[in-house]
């Protein structure tokens, strides 16, 4: 896995994006500095924040690196608010990565990470409640945390 170390750098995959979705370990805290096109990204509250908590087994919401931002969206089927859980939990379901590994990112144990949407369109995500397949428009942002990013 690759390890990216400059603001440059990110700017460039922005810019010129990979074929395929990839995240990359970053270094330091540029995760929370990657400039994001952040159009519409809400902070999440704390309600949202405890359902996240639970699902990742993590015992108090204080050990995330927040703050957690999410791209201001419902489901056009029940109408959740769509949260970093949902995302989360499309990964975990997919068998992207499993739920220590997203622990471990979201507390900073991990360290700094970024996802770069490639030029297949990005990752699906599905409602966390209802499971309806979301498709999340091309071209900003989707999250972001002091320690993780998706652009
Ligand atoms: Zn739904």
């Amino acid at each position: 896995m690759r390890t990216l170390s400059s603001n440059e750098e990110i700017t460039r995959l922005l810019k010129d994006r990979p074929e395929q979705t990839q995240t990359y370990e970053v270094t330091g805290e540029l995760a929370g500095q990657v400039p994001l096109d952040a159009v519409g990204l809400r902070r999440m509250d704390e309600s949202e924040l405890r359902e996240l908590a639970e699902y990742l087994e993590v015992e108090d919401v204080e050990y995330f690196r927040g703050p957690f931002r999410v791209i201001d969206a419902e489901c056009p089927r029940c109408g959740r608010r769509i949260t970093f859980l949902d995302f989360v939990k499309t990964a975990i379901d997919n068998g992207v990565h499993d739920r220590t590994q997203l622990r471990a990112i979201l507390t900073g144990e991990a360290g700094n990470w970024i996802t770069i949407r490639g030029r297949d369109g990005g990752r699906p995500v599905r409602c966390a409640r209802c499971q309806q397949a979301l498709r999340m428009s091309n071209g900003y942002s989707e999250y972001s945390s002091s320690n993780y990013a998706y652009a």
